[in-house]
Protein backbone atom coordinates (compact mmCIF):
# COMPACT_ATOMS: atom_id res chain seq x y z
CA UNK A 1 0.00 0.00 0.00
CA UNK A 2 0.81 3.45 -0.56
CA UNK A 3 1.80 5.02 3.00
CA UNK A 4 3.92 8.26 3.88
CA UNK A 5 6.91 6.48 3.83
CA UNK A 6 6.53 5.53 0.61
CA UNK A 7 5.48 8.53 -0.78
CA UNK A 8 8.89 10.13 0.95
CA UNK A 9 10.90 7.81 -0.37
CA UNK A 10 9.37 8.15 -4.42
CA UNK A 11 9.62 12.16 -3.11
CA UNK A 12 13.77 11.86 -2.88
CA UNK A 13 13.95 10.79 -6.39
CA UNK A 14 13.79 14.27 -7.95
CA UNK A 15 16.04 14.70 -10.48
CA UNK A 16 17.49 17.55 -13.12
CA UNK A 17 15.21 16.92 -15.89
CA UNK A 18 11.94 14.83 -16.98
CA UNK A 19 13.01 11.39 -16.14
CA UNK A 20 9.93 10.17 -14.69
CA UNK A 21 6.43 8.86 -15.53
CA UNK A 22 3.71 8.63 -13.70
CA UNK A 23 0.29 6.85 -14.47
CA UNK A 24 -2.70 7.42 -12.41
CA UNK A 25 -5.28 4.89 -13.69
CA UNK A 26 -8.81 4.88 -12.37
CA UNK A 27 -10.42 1.37 -12.30
CA UNK A 28 -13.46 2.50 -14.56
CA UNK A 29 -10.95 3.71 -17.02
CA UNK A 30 -9.68 1.93 -20.07
CA UNK A 31 -5.91 1.82 -20.62
CA UNK A 32 -6.89 2.65 -24.21
CA UNK A 33 -7.69 6.39 -23.16
CA UNK A 34 -3.97 6.62 -21.76
CA UNK A 35 -2.74 6.91 -25.37
CA UNK A 36 -3.60 9.85 -26.58
CA UNK A 37 -1.84 11.22 -23.58
CA UNK A 38 1.42 9.14 -24.30
CA UNK A 39 0.98 10.95 -28.01
CA UNK A 40 1.11 13.73 -26.34
CA UNK A 41 3.42 13.99 -24.19
CA UNK A 42 5.45 12.50 -27.12
CA UNK A 43 4.87 15.44 -29.20
CA UNK A 44 5.90 18.21 -26.69
CA UNK A 45 8.93 16.24 -25.82
CA UNK A 46 10.29 16.20 -29.57
CA UNK A 47 12.25 18.86 -29.30
CA UNK A 48 14.53 17.48 -26.10
CA UNK A 49 16.09 14.17 -27.47
CA UNK A 50 17.03 12.70 -24.43
CA UNK A 51 13.89 13.56 -21.94
CA UNK A 52 11.99 11.77 -25.21
CA UNK A 53 13.96 8.35 -24.30
CA UNK A 54 13.44 8.55 -21.07
CA UNK A 55 9.63 9.04 -22.04
CA UNK A 56 9.97 5.71 -24.55
CA UNK A 57 11.91 3.61 -22.29
CA UNK A 58 10.01 4.19 -19.24
CA UNK A 59 6.70 3.79 -20.98
CA UNK A 60 7.47 0.22 -21.50
CA UNK A 61 8.04 -0.32 -18.22
CA UNK A 62 4.62 1.41 -17.10
CA UNK A 63 3.00 -0.48 -19.73
CA UNK A 64 4.28 -3.81 -18.18
CA UNK A 65 2.98 -3.13 -14.89
CA UNK A 66 -0.56 -1.47 -15.93
CA UNK A 67 -1.07 -4.87 -18.05
CA UNK A 68 0.23 -7.21 -15.05
CA UNK A 69 -1.49 -5.19 -12.28
CA UNK A 70 -5.18 -5.04 -10.99
CA UNK A 71 -6.07 -2.12 -9.93
CA UNK A 72 -8.75 -2.85 -7.06
CA UNK A 73 -12.61 -2.38 -8.16
CA UNK A 74 -13.73 1.10 -7.70
CA UNK A 75 -10.62 2.46 -6.86
CA UNK A 76 -7.28 2.90 -9.35
CA UNK A 77 -3.69 2.03 -10.06
CA UNK A 78 -0.61 4.16 -9.53
CA UNK A 79 2.51 3.26 -11.48
CA UNK A 80 5.74 5.05 -11.25
CA UNK A 81 8.04 3.98 -13.79
CA UNK A 82 12.12 5.87 -14.74
CA UNK A 83 14.14 3.73 -16.86
CA UNK A 84 17.10 6.57 -15.89
CA UNK A 85 16.73 5.83 -12.10
CA UNK A 86 15.74 2.18 -11.88
CA UNK A 87 12.01 2.65 -10.90
CA UNK A 88 9.22 0.65 -11.09
CA UNK A 89 6.19 0.33 -8.80
CA UNK A 90 3.03 0.06 -9.15
CA UNK A 91 -0.04 0.59 -6.47
CA UNK A 92 -3.70 -0.27 -5.88
CA UNK A 93 -5.62 2.69 -5.08
CA UNK A 94 -9.14 2.23 -2.81
CA UNK A 95 -10.49 5.33 -4.57
CA UNK A 96 -10.31 6.83 -7.98
CA UNK A 97 -8.25 10.07 -8.20
CA UNK A 98 -8.82 10.88 -11.61
CA UNK A 99 -6.74 9.17 -14.88
CA UNK A 100 -3.71 11.05 -15.36
CA UNK A 101 -0.40 10.78 -17.36
CA UNK A 102 2.43 13.13 -15.78
CA UNK A 103 6.56 13.07 -17.22
CA UNK A 104 8.27 15.27 -14.34
CA UNK A 105 11.37 15.58 -12.83
CA UNK A 106 10.10 13.19 -10.16
CA UNK A 107 7.16 10.83 -9.27
CA UNK A 108 4.03 12.66 -9.33
CA UNK A 109 2.25 12.32 -6.12
CA UNK A 110 0.11 15.02 -5.42
CA UNK A 111 -2.98 12.70 -6.05
CA UNK A 112 -1.77 10.38 -3.88
CA UNK A 113 -0.62 12.78 -1.34
CA UNK A 114 -4.53 14.27 -1.15
CA UNK A 115 -5.81 10.71 -1.39
CA UNK A 116 -4.18 9.93 2.00
CA UNK A 117 -4.62 13.17 3.93
CA UNK A 118 -8.37 12.67 3.20
CA UNK A 119 -8.15 9.36 4.58
CA UNK A 120 -6.23 9.79 7.71
CA UNK A 121 -5.95 6.91 9.65
CA UNK A 122 -8.21 7.13 13.10
CA UNK A 123 -9.17 4.59 16.07
CA UNK A 124 -13.14 3.69 16.09
CA UNK A 125 -14.24 2.55 19.78
CA UNK A 126 -17.71 1.02 19.34
CA UNK A 127 -18.93 0.53 23.08
CA UNK A 128 -21.71 0.13 25.54
CA UNK A 129 -21.36 -1.06 29.19
CA UNK A 130 -21.19 -4.88 28.24
CA UNK A 131 -18.37 -4.83 25.62
CA UNK A 132 -16.30 -2.65 23.13
CA UNK A 133 -14.62 -3.00 20.20
CA UNK A 134 -11.39 -1.02 19.13
CA UNK A 135 -11.01 -0.47 15.47
CA UNK A 136 -8.21 1.07 13.44
CA UNK A 137 -9.45 2.33 9.96
CA UNK A 138 -7.03 3.84 7.11
CA UNK A 139 -7.23 4.46 3.64
CA UNK A 140 -7.44 1.17 2.61
CA UNK A 141 -8.71 -1.42 5.35
CA UNK A 142 -10.85 -1.41 8.75
CA UNK A 143 -9.35 -3.66 11.45
CA UNK A 144 -10.20 -4.76 14.78
CA UNK A 145 -7.50 -3.71 17.16
CA UNK A 146 -9.10 -5.22 19.93
CA UNK A 147 -11.97 -6.14 22.46
CA UNK A 148 -12.57 -5.24 25.99
CA UNK A 149 -15.18 -6.63 27.95
CA UNK A 150 -16.77 -4.31 30.92
CA UNK A 151 -19.43 -5.92 31.94
CA UNK A 152 -20.70 -3.44 33.97
CA UNK A 153 -24.16 -3.81 35.45
CA UNK A 154 -27.37 -1.77 35.09
CA UNK A 155 -28.21 0.87 37.70
CA UNK A 156 -30.97 -0.87 39.00
CA UNK A 157 -33.59 0.87 42.10
CA UNK A 158 -32.51 0.05 45.36
CA UNK A 159 -33.32 2.00 48.49
CA UNK A 160 -30.82 2.87 51.88
CA UNK A 161 -27.21 1.80 52.54
CA UNK A 162 -27.09 -1.41 49.73
CA UNK A 163 -28.38 1.75 47.07
CA UNK A 164 -25.00 3.19 47.48
CA UNK A 165 -22.96 0.71 48.38
CA UNK A 166 -24.09 -0.93 45.15
CA UNK A 167 -23.36 2.67 43.17
CA UNK A 168 -20.12 3.12 43.94
CA UNK A 169 -19.14 -0.83 43.14
CA UNK A 170 -20.58 -0.04 39.68
CA UNK A 171 -18.84 3.42 39.56
CA UNK A 172 -15.72 1.77 40.03
CA UNK A 173 -16.53 -0.92 37.44
CA UNK A 174 -17.23 1.82 34.88
CA UNK A 175 -13.71 3.46 36.25
CA UNK A 176 -11.73 0.14 35.82
CA UNK A 177 -13.25 -1.16 31.95
CA UNK A 178 -12.57 3.11 30.64
CA UNK A 179 -9.39 2.83 31.78
CA UNK A 180 -8.63 -0.63 30.46
CA UNK A 181 -9.90 0.73 26.74
CA UNK A 182 -8.03 3.94 27.39
CA UNK A 183 -4.85 1.91 27.99
CA UNK A 184 -5.72 -0.51 24.79
CA UNK A 185 -5.66 2.95 22.59
CA UNK A 186 -2.11 4.27 23.62
CA UNK A 187 -0.55 0.88 22.95
CA UNK A 188 -2.37 0.84 19.76
CA UNK A 189 -1.29 4.72 18.82
CA UNK A 190 2.30 3.90 19.63
CA UNK A 191 2.51 0.75 17.35
CA UNK A 192 0.00 2.24 14.62
CA UNK A 193 -0.74 5.72 15.31
CA UNK A 194 -4.07 7.30 14.47
CA UNK A 195 -4.96 11.15 13.27
CA UNK A 196 -8.10 10.97 15.01
CA UNK A 197 -10.44 9.15 17.40
CA UNK A 198 -14.20 8.54 17.20
CA UNK A 199 -16.24 6.55 20.33
CA UNK A 200 -19.33 5.35 19.51
CA UNK A 201 -21.77 3.91 21.69
CA UNK A 202 -24.05 5.11 25.28
CA UNK A 203 -23.12 7.81 26.72
CA UNK A 204 -22.11 6.63 30.25
CA UNK A 205 -19.09 5.08 28.93
CA UNK A 206 -18.41 6.87 26.33
CA UNK A 207 -18.11 9.94 29.11
CA UNK A 208 -16.29 7.09 31.01
CA UNK A 209 -13.43 6.58 28.17
CA UNK A 210 -13.36 10.51 27.44
CA UNK A 211 -11.91 11.40 31.31
CA UNK A 212 -9.59 8.04 31.28
CA UNK A 213 -7.71 9.42 27.56
CA UNK A 214 -4.40 10.06 27.94
CA UNK A 215 -4.41 14.34 27.16
CA UNK A 216 -2.95 13.56 23.33
CA UNK A 217 -4.93 11.14 23.31
CA UNK A 218 -8.06 13.19 24.31
CA UNK A 219 -6.79 16.13 22.00
CA UNK A 220 -7.39 13.14 18.72
CA UNK A 221 -11.13 13.18 20.16
CA UNK A 222 -13.34 14.18 16.72
CA UNK A 223 -16.51 13.51 18.44
CA UNK A 224 -18.48 10.42 19.52
CA UNK A 225 -21.84 9.85 18.99
CA UNK A 226 -24.53 7.19 20.31
CA UNK A 227 -26.20 4.44 18.26
CA UNK A 228 -29.20 2.59 18.40
CA UNK A 229 -28.26 -0.67 20.79
CA UNK A 230 -29.34 -2.70 18.14
CA UNK A 231 -27.16 -1.28 15.73
CA UNK A 232 -24.34 -3.44 14.14
CA UNK A 233 -20.85 -2.58 13.76
CA UNK A 234 -20.87 -1.57 10.35
CA UNK A 235 -23.75 1.37 10.85
CA UNK A 236 -21.68 1.96 14.33
CA UNK A 237 -18.51 2.69 11.58
CA UNK A 238 -20.60 4.61 9.73
CA UNK A 239 -21.29 7.16 11.79
CA UNK A 240 -17.64 7.53 12.55
CA UNK A 241 -16.33 7.66 9.43
CA UNK A 242 -18.33 10.93 9.55
CA UNK A 243 -17.66 12.15 12.48
CA UNK A 244 -14.11 11.66 11.11
CA UNK A 245 -14.74 13.83 7.73
CA UNK A 246 -15.78 16.28 9.53
CA UNK A 247 -12.58 16.04 12.16
CA UNK A 248 -10.59 16.62 9.06
CA UNK A 249 -12.61 19.77 8.01
CA UNK A 250 -12.38 20.92 11.83
CA UNK A 251 -8.34 20.54 11.91
CA UNK A 252 -7.88 22.52 8.31
CA UNK A 253 -9.62 25.00 9.57
CA UNK A 254 -7.99 24.75 13.07
CA UNK A 255 -4.45 25.05 11.08
CA UNK A 256 -5.93 27.91 8.90
CA UNK A 257 -6.41 29.56 12.12
CA UNK A 258 -3.17 28.99 13.55
CA UNK A 259 -1.23 30.52 10.62
CA UNK A 260 -3.57 33.56 10.70
CA UNK A 261 -2.88 34.23 14.26
CA UNK A 262 1.04 33.77 13.59
CA UNK A 263 0.46 35.68 10.59
CA UNK A 264 -1.25 39.06 12.60
CA UNK A 265 1.37 37.82 15.53
CA UNK A 266 4.78 36.88 16.14
CA UNK A 267 5.16 36.17 12.56
CA UNK A 268 5.55 32.84 11.71
CA UNK A 269 3.14 32.22 8.86
CA UNK A 270 3.93 32.70 5.13
CA UNK A 271 1.37 33.08 2.75
CA UNK A 272 0.68 32.88 -1.16
CA UNK A 273 3.26 30.39 -3.38
CA UNK A 274 6.35 32.34 -3.91
CA UNK A 275 6.70 33.12 0.43
CA UNK A 276 5.64 29.47 1.16
CA UNK A 277 7.74 27.73 -1.74
CA UNK A 278 11.05 29.80 -0.63
CA UNK A 279 10.07 28.65 3.21
CA UNK A 280 9.77 24.79 2.23
CA UNK A 281 13.06 25.10 0.43
CA UNK A 282 14.91 26.48 3.73
CA UNK A 283 13.49 23.57 5.72
CA UNK A 284 11.16 26.25 7.57
CA UNK A 285 7.56 25.11 6.93
CA UNK A 286 5.99 22.85 9.50
CA UNK A 287 2.39 22.58 7.96
CA UNK A 288 1.12 23.57 4.61
CA UNK A 289 -2.35 24.40 3.71
CA UNK A 290 -3.26 24.30 0.19
CA UNK A 291 -6.41 25.01 -1.46
CA UNK A 292 -7.45 21.62 -3.28
CA UNK A 293 -8.30 23.16 -6.55
CA UNK A 294 -4.84 25.87 -6.40
CA UNK A 295 -2.87 25.45 -9.52
CA UNK A 296 0.37 27.39 -9.35
CA UNK A 297 2.97 27.31 -12.18
CA UNK A 298 6.77 26.59 -11.22
CA UNK A 299 9.89 26.54 -13.09
CA UNK A 300 12.62 24.26 -12.80
CA UNK A 301 16.37 24.73 -14.18
CA UNK A 302 18.00 21.83 -15.87
CA UNK A 303 21.49 22.91 -15.07
CA UNK A 304 21.28 23.48 -11.51
CA UNK A 305 18.03 21.93 -10.34
CA UNK A 306 16.97 25.77 -8.62
CA UNK A 307 12.76 25.88 -8.93
CA UNK A 308 10.88 28.87 -8.39
CA UNK A 309 7.27 30.26 -8.28
CA UNK A 310 6.55 31.55 -11.56
CA UNK A 311 7.53 31.42 -15.37
CA UNK A 312 11.00 33.12 -15.69
CA UNK A 313 12.92 32.03 -18.94
CA UNK A 314 16.20 31.77 -17.28
CA UNK A 315 17.32 30.35 -13.98
CA UNK A 316 17.47 33.00 -11.12
CA UNK A 317 20.14 30.79 -9.56
CA UNK A 318 22.82 30.50 -11.91
CA UNK A 319 21.60 32.32 -15.14
CA UNK A 320 20.76 29.07 -16.98
CA UNK A 321 18.33 28.88 -19.83
CA UNK A 322 17.57 25.53 -19.66
CA UNK A 323 14.90 25.46 -18.02
CA UNK A 324 11.18 23.88 -18.10
CA UNK A 325 7.95 24.03 -16.20
CA UNK A 326 7.34 22.16 -13.26
CA UNK A 327 3.84 21.83 -11.14
CA UNK A 328 4.52 23.82 -7.98
CA UNK A 329 2.08 22.51 -5.99
CA UNK A 330 3.64 18.83 -6.94
CA UNK A 331 7.14 20.57 -5.42
CA UNK A 332 5.89 22.03 -2.85
CA UNK A 333 4.38 18.29 -2.03
CA UNK A 334 7.69 16.50 -2.43
CA UNK A 335 9.27 19.08 -0.44
CA UNK A 336 7.31 19.05 2.42
CA UNK A 337 7.74 15.33 2.22
CA UNK A 338 11.96 15.29 2.15
CA UNK A 339 11.61 17.97 4.98
CA UNK A 340 9.19 16.18 7.25
CA UNK A 341 6.60 19.11 6.88
CA UNK A 342 2.83 18.11 6.78
CA UNK A 343 0.66 19.39 3.56
CA UNK A 344 -3.40 19.81 4.39
CA UNK A 345 -5.27 19.84 1.20
CA UNK A 346 -8.24 21.99 2.03
CA UNK A 347 -11.69 21.98 0.47
CA UNK A 348 -11.53 26.07 -0.72
CA UNK A 349 -12.50 28.58 0.97
CA UNK A 350 -12.69 32.60 0.95
CA UNK A 351 -9.85 33.79 3.47
CA UNK A 352 -7.41 30.97 2.08
CA UNK A 353 -7.80 32.02 -1.64
CA UNK A 354 -7.66 35.59 -0.30
CA UNK A 355 -4.02 34.86 1.25
CA UNK A 356 -3.03 33.01 -2.69
CA UNK A 357 -4.41 30.27 -1.80
CA UNK A 358 -1.75 28.41 0.11
CA UNK A 359 -0.24 29.16 3.32
CA UNK A 360 1.72 27.92 5.81
CA UNK A 361 2.86 27.51 9.62
CA UNK A 362 6.96 28.21 9.77
CA UNK A 363 9.10 26.22 12.35
CA UNK A 364 11.58 29.57 12.98
ZN1 LIG B 1 20.06 27.17 -12.50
Amino acid sequence: MLNAATLRDLADLAGPERAFLTVYLDASDDPSVLDARFSRIRSLLADEPEELEHFEESLSLAREMIEAHESTPDGALAVFASWGADLRRAYALPEPVGTKVWMGDAPYLRPAYELLDEHETYAVVVLDNEKARIYLVSADEVDEEGRVRGDVKNRVKKGGWSQKRYARRREKQIETYATEIADGLAALDAERPFARLVLVGSSEPVQAVTAALRTDLRDKLVGSTSVDGNASDADALEAAAGLAEEGERRSEQALWRSIREQGVGPGLAAFGATSVWEALRAARAESVLVDREAEFAGTKCRACEHVVHGTPSTCGACGSKDVFPVDLVEAVTEQAARTGAEVDFADPFDALAEAGGIAALLRY
